[in-house]
């Protein structure tokens, strides 16, 4: 019986920034982190994109979870918590918060 899977690694060749590429090595060294291993945290959020509920702080996946019609925001699958539920300033704070993940992801979470 061959219970050999072979490596399930593979290569990847990208063309980045030299400038982003010198200082992403230069703070991964830094911290120990291999380059590939950020690349590949990277690539997996990106593919499976998860936030935490700012109420209740479940992890959850944005393909697992619904989109409010009323505020636009993901409904933590959890408590249904979303932005209906805060008042303004809370509702800025947090929108500036998941402001990075779109950004990192060029574009909207859901
Ligand atoms: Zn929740
Ligand atoms: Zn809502």
């Amino acid at each position: 019986m061959n219970t050999c899977r072979g490596d399930p690694r593979k290569k990847l060749t990208v063309t980045i920034d030299a400038e982003v590429l010198e200082k992403a090595k230069k703070v991964a060294e830094s911290k120990n982190i291999p380059l590939s291993r950020l690349i590949e945290n990277f690539l997996s959020f990106f593919a499976d994109p998860y936030v935490y509920c700012f109420s209740c702080g479940e992890k959850f996946y944005v393909k697992d979870s619904e989109v409010c019609p009323k505020c636009g925001w993901l409904i933590c699958p959890k408590c249904k918590a979303c932005r209906c539920s805060l008042d303004e300033n809370t509702a800025a704070s947090i929108f500036y918060m998941r402001k990075v993940y779109e950004d990192l992801l060029a574009g909207r979470l859901k």
